[in-house]
Order: C-alpha cells, then sequence, then structure tokens
C-alpha cells in the first residue's frame, strides 16, 4: 500500500489533474506521503484526499500540495529562500525542501511541529528551520523571503506578510471563510502588488496565537 507503484498511481493522478511542473511531480514521487500521516490512515496515505493530523488539523489534499508548488515555481521563478506558514505534519514542508534551498516553516501548534520535526528526519531532510509561533506575523528575523505558502485560511491578505516579501517576490495561500475560498497568488512587483484568483479550495482557519 506504500509500494512505488501507489506512489507512481498518485503523480499520474496529479497530472491527470492538471499538475505540469516535472520538478514538483519528481519531489512529490520521492516523498513518502505515508512518513506524515497517522500509521491507522496509511493505506490511504496516497489518496488524492485531505487526511486528519490531530489537533482539529488536516493534512493538505496532494492535489493542493502540488498545484501550491506549482504555482510558487511557475513564469521561471527559482526562489531561493521560502517561509511556509502551517507547517502541520511537515510534508509539504518536505516537498518545498526539495524545490527550493532555504526553508522556513512556522505553525502555532508545538506538538505538530514536534511530529513534524520527526517526520522529517525519517525522511532524512534536516535542513528546514521549523519554528513555533504565530505565522500571522510572518518570521521577521528571517525576512525578507523570495516565497511564502501559507497552508491556513486567512479572511484577508495581510500587509504584514507582503512587506517580508522581497521584492519580485510571490505569495500563495487561500483566502477566505469556511464555506469559501480560493488561492490566491501575490506578486511583490516594483510597482506595487499584483494579486489573481486561482482555485477554489478548502483550508483549515488561520488561527491567532500559540499553543
Ligand atoms: N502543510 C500542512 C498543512 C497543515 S494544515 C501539511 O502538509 O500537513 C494547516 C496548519 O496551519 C495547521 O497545522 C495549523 O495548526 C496551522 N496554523 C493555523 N494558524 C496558524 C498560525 N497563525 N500560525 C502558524 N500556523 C498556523
Amino acid at each position: 500500500m506504500t509500494s512505488e507503484r501507489t506512489r507512481r498511481r498518485m503523480i499520474d493522478r496529479l497530472r491527470e489533474n492538471g499538475i505540469r511542473d516535472e520538478r514538483v511531480l519528481a519531489a512529490m514521487y520521492e516523498i513518502p506521503r505515508h512518513v506524515f500521516v497517522d500509521p491507522a490512515l496509511s493505506s490511504r496515505a496516497y489518496d488524492d484526499t485531505s487526511l486528519p493530523l490531530g489537533h482539529g488539523q488536516t493534512i493538505s489534499q496532494p492535489w493542493t500540495v502540488a498545484r501550491m508548488s506549482e504555482l510558487l515555481l511557475a513564469d521561471g521563478r527559482q526562489p531561493q529562500k521560502v517561509l511556509e506558514i502551517g507547517t502541520g505534519c511537515g510534508y509539504q514542508t518536505a516537498v518545498l525542501a526539495r524545490l527550493i534551498r532555504e526553508v522556513y516553516s512556522v505553525e502555532r501548534i508545538g506538538a505538530l511541529l514536534d511530529r513534524a520535526r520527526m517526520n522529517l528526519r525519517t525522511v532524512k531532510l534536516v535542513t528546514p528551520r521549523l519554528v513555533h509561533s504565530d505565522g500571522r506575523l510572518g518570521l521577521i528575523e528571517a525576512a525578507p523571503f523570495d516565497s511564502i505558502l501559507m497552508a491556513a485560511a486567512a479572511p484577508a491578505l495581510s500587509e504584514e506578510l507582503i512587506n517580508q516579501l522581497a521584492p519580485g517576490g510571490r505569495m500563495v495561500l487561500p483566502i477566505g471563510n469556511e464555506q469559501e475560498q480560493y488561492l490566491w497568488v501575490v506578486d511583490k512587483t516594483a510597482h506595487g502588488v499584483n494579486r489573481t484568483r486561482y482555485d477554489a479550495v478548502k483550508f483549515v482557519p488561520l488561527l491567532p496565537g500559540k499553543s
């Protein structure tokens, strides 16, 4: 159930559903998603579905992880430094670490961050820097970032996060409420901020504070 064939099938399905970036597909083929999910759910680790993580949180659906990663790299971008907000189990963090040299990831739930750290060690990825904090504030001590990827839905775009983007940088994030959310791409250019709306998505909400 966690065999190479099962993984290959997940990649084929991502391709059928419009994911085109070969770098993203290769990264997702290489990272064993079952390591990141609860052992009781590992038979479903390669289904294209989100799964419960505990603490009321979910590991994002593979298609969503692929889509967001692809958007970060699109238009010939080669980001060197990325901030992920909402580490969860660390699966998206692992995919980013395959694609971008410097990865920072913040999570507000300490117990999830500990698990993510363990999961990343299991797949021998030790370079991502994981920080226990409220990602609504970004990560000022490591800013600016070429890319910011947010894995929880915010009601609106935050000025603070745009400030932490490097000139020419890009942020990919879900904006909306429990009922309706869309993926947005926000580019910081010399002339201001460009926003483009993409797919309808479903993320857990961005919450304040840490626990
Ligand atoms: N990329 C993750 C998705 C996890 S779900 C994965 O692949 O597993 C979203 C995560 O965002 C949850 O773990 C949740 O605790 C976290 N989160 C929500 N609000 C946050 C905030 N203000 N700062 C940091 N993390 C936050």
